[in-house]
C-alpha cells in the first residue's frame, strides 16, 4: 500500500509515520530526514537545501521530486511505503502522480496554535533523530537512548515556525482539496494523543487494502 501522510509541521506526521510503518511493515520516506542527512553529509543536495530549511522554506520541486523519484524505486519499497512531508506543492503531487499510484492520503489536522507550542518546544536527539518535548523533559537535557544532549532543530526556532506554517497554508494544503477531488482523503484530529491518531490512521488505512 502507497500512503502520503499530510498535515502542517508539527502535526505528528514523523511520529506517527513511524508507528504506522512498523505496523505495515513499509518503509517511512521523510523529505526533511532525507534533506537533513544530505546537510550533514555536505552533498551538492545538500548544500542547496539548507539555505531554504534554515528560512522555513520549501526546497525548490525539481530537488524533492528527484530525491523521492529515486528513493520509491528502490527494493524495500515493492510492499509499498509510506512518504512523510512529500508532496508539500500541487507540482509535486502531479510529478508524483506520474511516479506511482498512491492507494490513501491521511491528512492529520491540528490547530496552528497548538503547532507553535509543539514546535517551538520540540527538542531533537541529533543521532538518533528521536523527539522530545520542553514540558515532558522536567529539566532533562539527554536522550534517553543515546546519552547526547537533545539540540532544537534550527528551523524549529520561534521566527521560522511561523515561516512554515505561513508556507504550509499556502503551498501545502490546497492539496487537501487536490486528494479528495481523487477521493483518496482521510482527515484524522491529530490533537487527540498518540495512541488514538494512530488508531485512527490504521482505521482509515483499513478501508484502503
Ligand atoms: P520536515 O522535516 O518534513 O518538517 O521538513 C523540514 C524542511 O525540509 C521543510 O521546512 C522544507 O524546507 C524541507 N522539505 C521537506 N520536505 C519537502 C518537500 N516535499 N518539498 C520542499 N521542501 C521540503
Amino acid at each position: 500500500m502507497n500512503v502520503i501522510f499530510l498535515g502542517p509541521p508539527g502535526a505528528g506526521k514523523g511520529t506517527q509515520a513511524q508507528v504506522i510503518c512498523a505496523r505495515l511493515g513499509i518503509p517511512q520516506i521523510s523529505t526533511g530526514d532525507m534533506l537533513r542527512a544530505a546537510i550533514e553529509a555536505k552533498s551538492e543536495i545538500g548544500l542547496k537545501a539548507k539555505t531554504f530549511m534554515d528560512a522555513g522554506q520549501l526546497v525548490p520541486d525539481d530537488v524533492v521530486i528527484a530525491l523521492v523519484r529515486e528513493r520509491v524505486a528502490a527494493a524495500d519499497c515493492v510492499k509499498g511505503f509510506l512518504l512523510d512531508g512529500f508532496p508539500r506543492t500541487v507540482e509535486q503531487a502531479r510529478a508524483l502522480g506520474s511516479i506511482a499510484k498512491i492507494d490513501r492520503v491521511i491528512n492529520i489536522s491540528v490547530a496552528d496554535d497548538v503547532l507553535v507550542k509543539r514546535l517551538s518546544g520540540r527538542r531533537v536527539c541529533p543521532v538518533c533523530g528521536a523527539p522530545y518535548h520542553v514540558d515532558r523533559l522536567h529539566g532533562a537535557t539527554q536522550c534517553t537512548v543515546d546519552g547526547v544532549t537533545l539540540v532544537q532543530r534550527d528551523d524549529d526556532k520561534p521566527e521560522t515556525v511561523l515561516n512554515r506554517l505561513q508556507v504550509y497554508h499556502q503551498k501545502t494544503a490546497p492539496l487537501i482539496d487536490y486528494y479528495q477531488k481523487e477521493g483518496l482523503l482521510r482527515t484524522v484530529d491529530g490533537s487527540t494523543g498518540l495512541e488514538s491518531v494512530s488508531d485512527a490512521i490504521l482505521k482509515a488505512l483499513e478501508a484502503a487494502r
